[in-house]
């Protein structure tokens, strides 16, 4: 019986990961939920799966929802980011779901690896902005970081049982999103709503918008250079319509190793649970013949600046990415008020991105320092364009 937290458990990697413990009830027992603020899907969570303890990101979030709960529902309710930190170095807990959006994701990821607990990652934002940290303390603390972004899970299943020497490239794979096809004249009138479709995989807001502007993959492209401790320069990025191969690697003799299956988080969710285990799921099984071809492009970074920028800032390092991920963060939420659009995403992360001056091997607090300068930026460089 392997005991999960999950921190994040209302958010689409939350739900997928609940969906698969629910399925497997012999296999997997939650010990502990971390929300943000949709008390209603947490209680109905918690009445579900019986956590012994969760957190919730306010004071008010907490009371409502012990108002919420029934007098003998016995779990024990934490709030703000020491409520988050405590759920995440939860005792009794063997793995750790780490599933917040965002750069929200990093410190609690770094109180679960300090606690010792084994950490499934979905939570890009903590290794783009604190790699060096974060791969140094697990190496220490002797913790497995298994990750479940698709790409990176593709990669891991890859690399199985291979000698880390004999590794040539890596190669991430990405959809294209919803304007692939699209010119740069089009891509200026996008919507919103347009912006949030995307044609392969159901995902979160912020993410899907990063999906359709690429940066998605630009993050990934930095989160591959730490779990993989690969120079960006032998990581590439293709464009695969179909989202079959989920990413591949190239070893020194010119092999090619690919990951494929029915693009479902579910898959990557319940091998980081279960790794070096497999686990039988209803998911249907891959119809190769139905899909006929599979079709890898180039990516275009002009159309798609924002592959380019993550590029930059990757090979820059140190605090560069940092400012990368918040300058995103707050443009993107921006775009999701209307107030700039889809267009400027790039220019204002870019305007933000060439005005820092990068710290080397940051520290935590350097880190946190970029994040809220970048932040604070950003807003300006938003104000000034906002329409
Ligand atoms: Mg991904």
């Amino acid at each position: 019986m392997k005991r999960i937290t999950i921190l994040g458990s209302t958010g689409s990697i939350g739900c997928s990961a609940l969906d698969v413990i629910g399925k497997n009830p012999e296999r997997f027992q939650v010990e502990a939920l971390a929300a943000g603020r949709n008390i209603k899907l947490l209680k109905k969570q918690i009445e579900k799966f019986r956590p012994k303890v969760v957190a919730v990101s306010t004071k008010e979030s907490a009371l409502k929802l012990r108002d919420s709960l029934t007098a003998k529902t016995k779990v024990k309710i934490f709030y703000n980011e020491e409520g988050l930190n405590e759920v995440a170095s939860f005792p009794s807990t063997d793995i750790v779901i780490s599933a917040i959006s965002g750069s929200a994701g990093l410190i609690p990821t770094l109180a679960a690896i300090e606690a010792g607990k084994d950490i499934a990652l979905a939570n890009k934002e903590t290794m783009v902005m604190a790699g060096e940290i974060v791969t140094k303390r697990a190496n220490k603390k002797g913790v497995k970081i298994i990750p479940v972004d698709s790409e990176h899970s593709a990669i891991f299943q890859c690399l199985e049982g291979q000698k880390r020497q004999n590794l040539r490239r890596i190669i991430l794979t990405a959809s294209g999103g919803p304007f692939f096809n699209f010119t740069r004249n089009q891509l200026k009138k996008v919507s919103l709503s347009q912006t949030l479709r995307h044609p392969k995989w159901k995902m979160g807001k912020k993410i899907t918008i990063d999906s359709a502007s690429m940066m998605n993959k630009g993050l990934e492209v930095i989160e591959a250079k730490w779990l993989f401790n690969m120079d960006i320069s032998a990581i590439d990025v293709l464009i695969h319509p179909q989202s079959i191969v989920h990413s591949m690697v190239e070893f020194i003799d010119g092999a090619f190793l690919a990951q494929m299956g029915v693009p479902d988080m579910k898959i990557p969710i319940a091998y980081a649970l279960t790794y070096p285990e497999r686990m039988i799921n209803d998911l249907p099984s891959l119809n190769l013949v139905k899909i006929g071809k599979l079709e890898f492009l180039k990516p275009d970074i002009k159309k798609f600046p924002c592959l380019g920028l993550a590029y930059a800032a990757g090979i820059c390092g140190g605090t560069a990415p940092v400012v990368l991920n918040a300058a995103d963060e707050v443009a993107v939420a921006a775009f999701m008020e209307n107030r700039i659009r889809f267009i400027n995403l790039s220019e204002i992360i870019e305007k933000v991105l060439v005005r820092h001056v990068s710290i080397n091997s940051p520290s935590l607090d350097d880190i946190l320092r970029a994040d809220l300068w970048a932040r604070k930026e950003t807003k300006k460089t938003i104000e000034r364009i906002a329409l």
